[in-house]
């Protein structure tokens, strides 16, 4: 495979761009390798600079449900366009996508656009502690909901600690304010909200990625999401499912399908925005009510709710509500990837995991099911970037990590996931064969 411009591309990059990357996942470091510099995408495929054709299980980290340049979302964006890029004014478009929202996701009954999911759980989080009254919030080890000081946190010595920030520059005074528990382990749970009551400030809220995305694909059981319910109800904490990558996507409904417990706030971002800057936050009246102008708590953004993001992110959502069925077509789609995968990866004695949630999925290189971080740990990273590695020569685009998600999109079909199962059975006799 010719990666003459991705090598030349990045080096050049470097020069300018901090690691050669917007973004550092993007930068391969956890599996080796060129980064594959993006010149074109169409449906289920990526193009690179050299040419070289892949089929695409990134979609953008999750935005493209429809796939690379959807017609319908591509003409409502280049429409948008024409009639201005920003106005820093409301637009009725944005009235009209925080009612399909609200439609769909129940419990939350007002909503506050924003440009990234970041913004959305760092202001959804500052929203909670003032409606709680209470700084300590718990987060789960292995769960991402992007990059705010408070949520860069990692577990202290042990699970149910106070935790230490996870990068240089997060004051440890802010930290101390995050305790982190173990996903799907209540008791975990039980054990942060007792300290914090005990030698903290309370917890006034929990943020958990229902389906979690960012540790591999590992979803919550229902009845860990019950207990959590329950645990939220007893000590007065506000209860945020993060569904920035599982909102729209798991299903229409996000996580809601898989379970009877709905939270008092969510967050969204990703399909959303269909590809374009767009996230969310919302929830209950009496919690979104306290948000600046109506309230106190201030949370501001100049291209918030912009309007070519906003009417791509309308097209997506319409396009998902009128045909529901696109979600068991995706699921179908996921079910036959990760079988066909499992079974290869059986064929040659290699002991993989896998999961899907509609149209996400996710495999670990280990031997038993995964339930929260420590388990996903003891995966074969080694293996892993061996895998990816080999999937790339032969024009399957996987996520760099093992720790991430994969992503089918309504433009694939039986003929992508055969190919990518062959791939797979390929792949895997070489690395048995030591190649
Ligand atoms: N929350 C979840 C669950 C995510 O997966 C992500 C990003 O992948 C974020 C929040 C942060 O979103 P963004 O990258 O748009 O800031």
């Amino acid at each position: 495979m010719e990666l003459i411009h991705s090598i030349n591309d990045f080096n050049e990059a470097k020069q300018v761009i901090v690691g050669g990357v917007n973004s550092p996942v993007r930068a391969f470091g956890s599996v080796g390798g060129t980064p594959r510099f993006i010149k074109k995408g169409a449906g289920a495929y990526l193009y690179d600079e050299d040419d070289n054709v892949y089929i695409d299980f990134v979609q953008s980290w999750g935005p493209l449900i429809f796939g690379h340049c959807d017609k319908d979302i591509e003409s409502n964006v280049l429409h948008a366009a024409k009639n201005g890029l920003s106005f820093g004014a409301p637009t009725e478009l944005e009235t009209t996508l925080a009612k399909e929202i609200i439609s769909v996701y129940d419990n939350v009954e007002k909503i506050r656009l924003v440009n990234s999911g970041t913004e959305a759980t760092m202001s959804a989080i500052r929203l909670a502690r003032a409606y709680s009254g209470k700084d300590d919030i718990i987060k789960f080890e292995g769960c991402y909901h992007g990059h705010s000081d408070s949520l860069l946190v990692s577990a202290g010595s042990g699970c149910a600690t106070f935790g230490n920030p996870s990068s240089p520059g997060v004051p440890k005074d802010l930290s101390k304010h995050t305790l982190v528990a173990r996903y799907n382990d209540i008791d975990s749970v039980r054990a942060c909200f007792e300290t914090s009551a005990k030698n903290g400030s309370g917890v006034g809220c929990v943020i958990i990625e229902p389906i979690a995305g960012n540790m591999g694909l590992v979803p919550a059981s229902k009845e860990f999401l019950r207990a959590l319910r329950k645990l939220c109800n007893e000590f007065s904490a506000v209860l945020i499912f993060d569904e920035v990558m599982s909102g729209f996507r798991a299903s229409l409904k996000g996580a809601l399908s898989f379970c009877d417990v709905l939270p008092d706030m969510a967050t969204f971002g990703k399909v959303i925005g269909a590809g374009m800057p767009l996230a969310a936050f919302g929830g209950k009246d009496e919690i979104m009510n306290l948000l600046s102008p109506v309230g106190g708590v201030y949370q501001a953004g100049t291209l918030s709710g912009n309007p070519l993001a906003v009417s791509g992110g309308l097209c997506a959502l319409s396009k998902l509500k009128a045909n529901p069925k696109i979600y068991t077509y995706l699921e179908n789609l996921a079910r036959k990837l990760t079988t066909g995968l499992k079974e290869s990866a059986n064929e040659y004695k290699i002991p993989m995991q896998t999961t899907f949630r509609g149209s996400m999925f996710g495999f670990f290189f280990c031997e038993n099911e995964v339930k929260n971080f420590d388990d996903a740990k003891k995966a074969d990273t080694a293996l892993f970037a061996k895998f990816h590695q080999k999937m790339l020569e032969k024009g399957v685009y996987l996520a760099c990590s093992q720790f991430e998600t994969g992503f089918i999109c309504t433009s694939m079909g039986e003929k992508e996931i055969d190919t990518t199962i062959c791939a797979a059975k390929e792949c895997f006799a070489e690395i048995t064969q030591g190649l």
